[in-house]
């Protein structure tokens, strides 16, 4: 469509300073592509939603927009791509839900391929396939949502053991990332629940990997940004599922007790079944909130509590149980908070099914959609920081720099660096004990402090600071834009990504939106 060529155009101007470069329009793709025959199709009137994402700071059009309706669609496209070699400058971005936060799942000028349409083709085949026995697992398409999985496994009293705080986004694209929430401490995060995976790789060829099979693939694959290879189908491990769930909440003035609480948490042997925690800085409102469907069993005394302006921080919990167990669990909860050393007055619960705690984030997330405040830019800044080092940060960080202002809840907690499989593509702190920290800002306005500007701004001090204080922080789902960056970011281990490129992807036609690799021509 000419809109989109001139779009495109301009965008490739701007980026290379008035160097013209032949860009494909609808023309050129349909030449290219067209002949392909698909159980699916192409389309050109959606490259702009195509273009979007969560993040909302960046839009790159695509030429086309693949809604693929089989696996060999996506690997006939992606062939296709691969055959016509360097002389073409088509690159293929596989798109999940679009929740990057930089236009990681966009591919200016090249084809996007809709993941969630394949799992909407195989949904109606049924695909989704829960296997129960002694190591129960489900296979998956790699654009199903997870909320769509945990229904359909829920259906045999099952589900996944490892979870993201929020469940619309795909398989596939967490996977590429790492997955991490509150049970990580326990099961690890999701890239280390995975037993196999179907791959389209930069060639179009259609490969099963797992940790016996193809398991180079397998461990590129895992946290390798897609890439090396399009996610078809997972394998995930399953586990029994409780019906219902005790979800807590204490809270602490001081950032010692608070960690120490968390590490002797995550360290016991018999413990809770999700550890998080966040750092409340002197705000209230429901940009701050956003991810709270949490109701306490004592509204009135949660309202009354008093923050006096302070720093506090929230240390949440779950535990797991099933109706007849209801009195087990008071005792176990009981006996494990007793060791804990929150603001006494501060302890609030209350009961939620499974379902609606892990669907937590999504009940927000329709809050926010009605006040218009859900599609607004989100300069969010994700860090993994070391135990060693973590005191260091809390101090500078939420004593000086976020004194006064910050746009969106923070998360702050434990993990274990042994759950984590160093196979994978993930990088990790070289620590055992590593925090996850999570600045999760909106922008709902254009100056001032709800603005992109501010929150970039109090992004870079921080980043600043731990580079300048050698804090050994590792960005996780990292915004880099060019390749020093990211050859710093993976530091030794940069040489088994690169040779995986490669091996697996050697025209760099994949995931173009990381902006790790240029297009080879
Ligand atoms: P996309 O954003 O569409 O894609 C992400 C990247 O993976 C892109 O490079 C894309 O090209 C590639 N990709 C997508 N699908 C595939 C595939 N099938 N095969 C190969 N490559 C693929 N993350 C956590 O770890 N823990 C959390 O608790 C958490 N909470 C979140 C809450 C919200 C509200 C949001 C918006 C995000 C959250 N995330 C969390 C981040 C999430 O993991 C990323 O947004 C991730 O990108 C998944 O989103 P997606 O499925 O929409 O993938």
């Amino acid at each position: 469509k000419p809109s989109i060529v001139h779009c495109l155009k301009l965008l490739m101007l701007l980026a290379l300073g008035g160097v013209t470069m032949h860009v494909p329009d609808e023309d050129d793709v349909v030449a290219s592509l067209g002949a392909l025959r698909l159980d699916g199709h192409f389309s050109f009137d959606d490259a702009h939603a195509a273009a979007r994402d969560f993040g909302n700071r960046c839009s790159l059009l695509p030429a086309a927009v693949l809604h693929p309706g089989s696996v060999s669609d996506v690997a006939a496209t992606v062939r296709r791509v691969f055959q016509l070699g360097r002389s073409s400058p088509l690159t293929v971005a596989a798109r999940g839900h679009g929740h990057s936060l930089l236009g990681q799942s966009q591919a200016a000028g090249g084809i996007v391929v809709k993941m969630e349409s394949l799992a909407a083709a195989a949904a109606a085949a049924r695909a989704v396939r829960v296997h129960g026995g002694a190591s129960p697992h489900v296979d998956a398409p790699g654009g199903e949502l997870w909320i769509n999985v945990l229904h359909e496994t829920l259906k045999h009293g099952l589900a996944p053991r490892s979870w993201t705080d929020y469940l619309h986004l795909t398989v596939g694209g967490t996977l590429s990332n790492a997955g991490v929430s509150g049970q990580a401490f326990r099961h690890g995060p999701q890239v280390s629940n995975v037993n196999q995976l179907e791959i389209v790789t930069g060639r179009g060829e259609v490969v099963t990997c797992s940790h016996e099979v193809n398991s180079d693939l397998f461990y590129a694959a895992l946290g390798g940004l897609g890439q090396f290879g399009i996610i078809t189908r997972a394998r995930i491990a399953l586990e029994p599922a409780p019906k219902m769930v005790r979800w807590i909440r204490v809270l602490y003035s001081d950032f010692e007790t608070f960690t120490e609480d968390q590490e002797k948490l995550i360290a016991s042997e018999k413990t809770f079944d999700y550890i998080e925690g966040f750092v409340i800085i002197n705000r209230t409102g429901i940009l701050n909130n956003w991810r709270t469907s949490f109701k306490p069993q004592d509204p009135v005394q949660a309202s009354q509590f008093q923050s006096d302006g302070r720093v506090l921080y929230c240390l949440e919990l779950t535990m797991n149980f099933n109706h007849d167990e209801a009195d087990i669990m008071e005792q176990e909860v009981g006996a494990l908070l007793s060791r804990l050393r929150y603001i006494s007055s501060t302890l609030f619960y209350t009961d939620v099914t499974y379902l609606e705690f892990l669907d937590r984030v999504h009940t927000s997330e329709l809050k926010l959609r009605a006040q218009g405040l859900w599609e607004v830019p989100h300069p969010w800044l994700n860090l993994l920081i070391p135990r060693s080092t973590v005191h260091k940060f809390a101090k500078e960080v939420f004593g000086k720099i976020l004194k006064d202002s910050n746009n969106g809840p923070i998360l702050l907690y434990p993990v274990n660096r042994t759950k984590w499989d160093n196979r994978t593509s993930v990088v990790i702190p070289d620590e055992e004990i590593f925090y996850l920290v999570g600045f999760l800002s909106s922008a709902p306005s254009s100056s001032g402090h709800g603005s992109v500007e501010h929150a970039m701004n109090l992004n870079n001090k921080i980043v600043d600071f731990c580079e300048k204080n050698g804090v050994g922080m590792k960005q996780y789902l990292a915004p880099y834009t060019t390749q020093k960056q990211w050859k710093a970011h993976f530091g030794a281990r940069w040489e088994t990504f690169e040779r995986r490129k490669h091996t697996y992807d050697p025209l760099a036609i994949l995931a173009p939106g990381q902006r790790i690799f240029p297009k080879a021509s």
